[in-house]
């Protein structure tokens, strides 16, 4: 695990250790580098009305864009789970809207084990820009 990943794993975990997920006892982190340099993380929310729960990543997001930062590097995200979990359908269709080809997804255990994707590996065909003109 290169530096930058190991600081996202601290943050993540970090995060992951308050996550509120008395529901599905299932914690997850996230952690975002930002293409200005900055760190940002954000821990699973569960609500009595399972609904009104956000994941990991979406609140990682809320905090990049309440900053100011627009643009994900790399997002980071960690989980108690023997097969690596990835982002769920909306939280690649999250991460695609501040993502660009590059940025790099690591999806990681608590032990550390870790797979890394693209948005496009994720999400080939996710919901776009291009799609909303009706030219
Ligand atoms: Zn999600």
């Amino acid at each position: 695990m290169n530096t930058t990943t190991n600081k996202l794993f601290q943050l993540a975990l970090q995060a992951y250790n308050n996550a509120y997920a008395p529901y599905s006892q299932f914690s997850v982190g996230a952690a975002i580098l930002s293409t200005n340099g900055n760190y940002f993380y954000g821990c699973n929310v569960e609500n009595i009305s399972y609904p009104c729960g956000s994941c990991a990543e979406q609140n990682a997001i809320s905090a990049m864009i309440a900053s100011g930062d627009m643009n994900i590097a790399e997002i980071l995200i960690i989980a108690d789970s023997c097969e690596l979990i990835t982002p769920c359908g909306a939280c690649c269709q999250r991460i695609k809207e501040f993502s660009t080809p590059n940025t790099i997804i690591t999806c990681c255990n608590l032990q550390g084990t870790q797979q890394q994707y693209t948005i496009n590996q994720l999400l080939p065909n996710g919901f776009a820009l291009k799609e909303l003109k009706h030219d």
